[in-house]
């Protein structure tokens, strides 16, 4: 690292907060050194008190662009110049681009999981979808499915403060995109099980499965496992959640974990930022995931 840092070194930042557990400053730096590339990643501290300062950094250091992670990435909208149409829709920015002090606010969950789900063959266009959750993951997923052509979305949640969000959600899409797209209350288990029936993908973006959930998972049933559903859980620590334990038991071909929608949506990042694509083989590697 030392001898590629010189007077021309580009820099890219990660502000959030907490923030030093994050895998994105391997990733990317791994993959800077990888293909030569003069930039650095680096992780800031930043919450939503030094917000507006660490935007104002950006443009005066001429910083090439920012990941955004929490508590950060709604409070930072206003402070950008322009957003693509999944964060303006999504509410949220989790990719910053710097195109001469003109920033851009992107957010990538959503097509790193649309990624993750393309590189195992699975199309969600013109499929019916069940998707359980509405915070930021099931927000941006729900959000570019329908910006990618999916036929229903049918999203379930529990009654929490995200079910509001849910709602806002189907209200968007059913108003912007072809997509039909509705919420249900998960207590509706009749209704879950019926939309599992008739879905070819379902996807988990709630927090169960991971700690302190890691001992749950919102599908006990076996009648709900087939085949041919694909199941895609946004968890990847623990690699096999209770879900893809249960699912991969009761004869489910395919049953994926997030760490390919983690991988892309860094590697959506990458390109979006420096116009490269990011050597995701090596990075995988460097990060021990192979
Ligand atoms: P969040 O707090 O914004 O949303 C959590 C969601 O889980 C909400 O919809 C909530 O209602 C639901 N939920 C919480 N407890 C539940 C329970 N007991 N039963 C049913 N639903 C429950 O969180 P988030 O940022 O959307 O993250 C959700 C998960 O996705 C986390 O585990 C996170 O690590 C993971 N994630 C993975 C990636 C990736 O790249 N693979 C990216 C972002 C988030």
């Amino acid at each position: 690292m030392a001898e590629r840092l010189n007077g021309h070194t580009l820099l890219v930042s990660l502000i959030a907060t907490p923030i030093r557990h994050s895998l994105s400053p391997t990733m990317w730096n791994e993959a800077f050194a990888k293909k030569g590339m003069d930039y650095a990643y680096l992780a800031f501290e930043v919450g939503n008190e030094q917000l507006e300062d660490a935007v104002k950094g950006i443009r005066a250091l001429d910083i090439q662009g920012s990941n955004v992670s929490m508590p950060n990435k709604q409070k930072i909208i206003p402070l950008l110049d322009e957003l693509s149409p999944a964060a303006e829709m999504a509410g949220a920015v989790n990719t910053v681009v710097n195109q001469k002090g003109h920033l851009v606010g992107h957010v990538t969950d959503g097509t790193g999981c649309m990624r993750a789900l393309r590189e195992e063959g699975v199309e969600i266009k013109d499929r019916i979808v069940t998707l359980t959750g509405a915070g930021g993951a099931g927000t941006a997923i729900a959000i570019q499915a329908a910006l990618d052509g999916a036929k229903e979305i049918r999203i379930f949640n529990i009654d929490d403060e995200h079910y509001e969000t849910a709602r806002e959600n189907v209200r968007k899409i059913n108003e912007k995109t072809n997509t039909l797209a509705s919420v249900t209350p998960l207590t509706d288990q009749a209704a879950f099980k019926q939309s599992l029936a008739e879905s070819s993908v379902y996807i988990d973006a709630t927090s169960v499965g991971m700690k302190p959930l890691q001992d749950e998972s919102l599908i006990n049933d076996s009648d709900l496992i087939r085949p041919d559903l694909v199941i895609f859980d946004v968890v990847y620590s623990p690699a096999e959640t209770k879900l893809l334990r249960f699912a991969r038991e009761h004869g489910a071909k395919q049953a994926y974990n997030g760490l390919g929608m983690m991988l892309y949506q860094g590697a959506e990042a990458f390109r979006l930022i420096t116009g490269e694509d990011m050597p995701i083989a090596h990075v995988k590697q460097a990060l021990g995931l192979n």
